[in-house]
């Protein structure tokens, strides 16, 4: 196993439990943190020994989303090929890569769980949250960017939701989301870690192979209706957005001070 320094790799039994482990930074994924997070996940694919995946945040929060201060740092300036050279690397095939994970995947939240975080928590099958998590994609008010860059919200909340959040910049509770269908189960948060893990374990004793055509089958089913497309025309879509003038003024601002500006909502 590499020595990861933004996450964490662990495993009980059957069951690889993927951490993000920047709690200091509200777990901001970071382009280490996002390529070790995708490396830790093929490792645990490529496990015969592991049946279900969890991926959960250390600390208070799920996760944040993207780090903006290292994009302000290092990515400010990108042109349109270097800016889509990162972000359908990060940002969209890591995704999918989770979507298309062949063993299940839970995804554990606790806290804040907005934007890009919102988008890895929701590539996981199932979905188990805590009294105090909310979901939010604030970033078309902050950034002035068309939302994150894979378009999964209609999928898992319902077109009416999404619109409201997006358009709102404003949180989901977890008993919303609960309500909605969005999140499997909603537990205090100190038996979060264990109820997810009970689940996990649950789920790994099926026969594995059966569960991975499961699995096909059931995403198969939004391909039919057509998820793929539909999100990697968002992807096209979300990139003409980081060339306006809208973005550009944000960004000369200082995206931490607008990230700063939109929490709280
Ligand atoms: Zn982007």
């Amino acid at each position: 196993m590499p020595d990861y320094t933004c996450i964490e790799f662990e495993t009980i039994g059957a069951v690889a439990r993927l951490w993000h482990a920047r709690p200091e930074a509200r777990n901001a994924e970071s382009q280490t943190l996002l390529d070790e997070l995708d490396d830790a996940l093929g490792r645990a694919v490529a496990d015969d020994a592991i049946r279900a995946v969890i991926v959960g945040g250390r600390g208070d929060h799920f996760s944040a989303g993207h780090d903006l201060k290292e994009a302000q740092a290092k990515r400010a300036n990108f042109t349109v090929e270097q800016r889509w050279a990162y972000e359908s690397r990060r940002y969209y095939d890591y995704a999918l890569r989770l979507w298309d994970c062949p063993k299940p995947t839970i995804a554990q939240v606790q806290g804040a769980c907005i934007a890009g975080g919102f988008m890895v928590a929701n590539m996981c099958d199932l979905v188990v949250a805590s009294e105090d998590a909310f979901f939010a994609d604030p970033v078309s008010h902050t950034l002035a960017t068309a939302a994150v860059e894979v378009l999964i919200h209609p999928w898992v909340m319902g077109l009416r939701k999404a619109k409201e959040m997006l358009y709102t910049g404003q949180r989901v509770t977890a008993a919303e989301a609960h309500a909605i269908g969005m999140v499997n189960r909603v537990v205090p948060r100190d038996r979060l870690e264990e109820e997810t893990l009970t689940l996990a374990r649950r789920i790994a004793e099926a026969p594995p192979f059966a569960m991975r055509l499961l699995k096909r089958s059931l995403n198969r089913t939004l391909d039919t209706q057509g998820l793929r497309i539909a999100l990697q025309a968002h992807f096209d879509t979300h990139q003409l957005s980081h060339m306006t003038e809208e973005f550009g003024q944000r960004r000369d601002a200082g995206m931490a001070k607008a990230i700063e500006k939109g929490k709280g909502r």
